[in-house]
């Protein structure tokens, strides 16, 4: 932790793998719209590793963007590693996003305690091509899976990230409980039991 009694710099954000939408994100297989390409990693995992054990040492949260199921698995290998050497109770190290996880990795969120910081409206704004990017398999597995992560456990934190997306925290509220577009659509909402409560998703906007 660094600063002082007027700024107190508690959380480091580290870019870890791309975006979903310009197929940065990285996977263990090939994109379907994209047959030679498993996304991108901006820094070698074992930096990372290097990176989870100074924030460990230093009472310093680690926050990686990642998005899709080997940005996300990766990150969880080298932050168990770190953990395994560095043991610290709450800790609060975050994937940011964790859009797109292997059905597997619910669980080791809970045990490593690293906490699924997600945007509810991304499930809305990027539904329409999540299918054509990794198919209808890994979206249904692990794309967007806040019911998942609650139900295993995981405090979800919901935030917007503004200025991707707009900053209006009821927009993000309206994904979160409705997996809507604002024209309601699917009518039954994209992979509908993804769902959160309104008091889940109240709960997680707050917290
Ligand atoms: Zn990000």
């Amino acid at each position: 932790m660094g600063g002082d009694h007027f700024l107190q710099v508690r959380s480091v954000k580290v870019f870890f793998d791309g975006a979903l939408g310009s197929r940065g994100a990285a996977f263990y297989r090939p994109y379907n719209d994209d047959p030679d390409n498993i996304g991108v990693l901006e820094i070698r995992p074992d930096h990372l590793y290097d990176v989870a054990r100074a924030g460990l040492l230093t009472d310093m949260q680690i926050a990686p963007h990642a998005i899709g199921m080997r940005g996300n698995g990766e990150w969880l290998d080298q932050f168990a590693r770190a953990l395994q050497e560095h043991p610290v109770d709450d800790h609060r190290f975050r994937s940011e996003h964790a859009q797109i996880v292997r059905a597997d990795d619910v669980s080791r969120f809970v045990e490593l305690g690293v906490i699924p910081s997600m945007q509810p409206i991304h499930a809305t704004s990027d539904m329409s091509f999540v299918e054509d990017r990794i198919g209808p398999d890994r979206a249904e597995q692990g794309a967007y899976v806040w019911r998942a992560f609650i139900d295993a456990g995981s405090i979800v934190a919901s935030g917007s990230d503004f200025t991707v997306e707009s900053h209006r925290p009821l927009w993000g509220f309206y994904a979160a409980v409705t997996r809507q577009d604002h024209d309601g659509r699917p009518m039954e909402g994209w992979y509908p039991d993804q769902r959160m409560t309104r008091a889940e998703a109240l709960r997680s906007y707050m917290i």
